[in-house]
């Protein structure tokens, strides 16, 4: 199946992602994590993106969706993937409606005061970009990561004055797609208040592999 994880950030796409791309056999595709790539990789693309995404705003859609174009076209989309991330604008969700076919878009249900907790005491490896949260679910050894031993830091886009400029970039830019895709008769809600686990098991009764 063709996936579109939608939802504010905090929501636990990326999270959620990876679990499910494991549990389906299907690649998983984070724009998020595609232009912080190529930020730490320092191409054009990613000294375009970094300010933007530092400041909790959106990359351009034409840069983003001829991203997402070229991914979708290698072989190892042909039977299925999750896109996280990706369309959060209706031009893009537009765009996407040319060159794709989606099955179900996941929309993420979740508060803005438990998406600031979540985002707030998040941390990531340098390394091998695993996450952590320093109440939920924090590393063995502070600081460090148990997945690769790499060092945990927070995103630029963490800190307090971008995650309030995030959500109400999502409110404005991304929770349209949500009546976007009912009207296309494939949005299906997801509570993503619950642990990770929870959330999981309630996709796998939604969508049985
Ligand atoms: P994420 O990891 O999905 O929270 O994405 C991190 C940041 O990458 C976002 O805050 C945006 O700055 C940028 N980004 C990711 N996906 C998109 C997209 N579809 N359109 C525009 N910007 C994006």
């Amino acid at each position: 199946m063709n996936f579109i994880f939608l939802g504010p950030p905090g929501a636990g796409k990326g999270t959620l992602a990876k679990e499910v791309a494991k549990a389906y056999s299907i690649p998983h595709i984070s724009t998020g994590d595609i232009f912080r790539e190529n930020i730490k990789n320092g191409t054009e693309l990613g000294k375009k993106a970094k300010s933007i995404i530092d400041a909790g705003g959106l990359v351009s859609d034409e840069i983003t969706i001829g991203l997402v174009k070229d991914r979708l076209s290698k072989d190892d989309v042909k039977s299925g993937y999750i896109l996280d991330g990706f369309p959060r604008t209706i031009p893009q969700a537009e765009a996407l409606a040319t060159f794709a076919t989606i099955d179900a878009a996941v929309n993420f249900d979740i508060e803005d005061e438990a998406v600031v907790e979540r985002l707030g005491g998040r941390v990531c490896c340098k390394e091998c970009g695993q996450m952590f949260h320093v109440k939920f679910n924090p590393p063995k050894e502070p600081g460090k990561c148990d997945k690769c031993g790499g060092e945990l830091y927070t995103r630029d886009d963490d800190k307090a004055e971008s995650i309030k400029h995030r959500l109400e970039v999502y409110r404005q830019s991304t929770a349209p797609l949500i009546d976007f895709y009912k009207a296309k008769g494939n949005l299906v809600d997801v509570d993503a208040k619950p642990a990770p686990e929870t959330v999981l098991a309630e996709f796998k009764k939604k969508f049985p592999n």
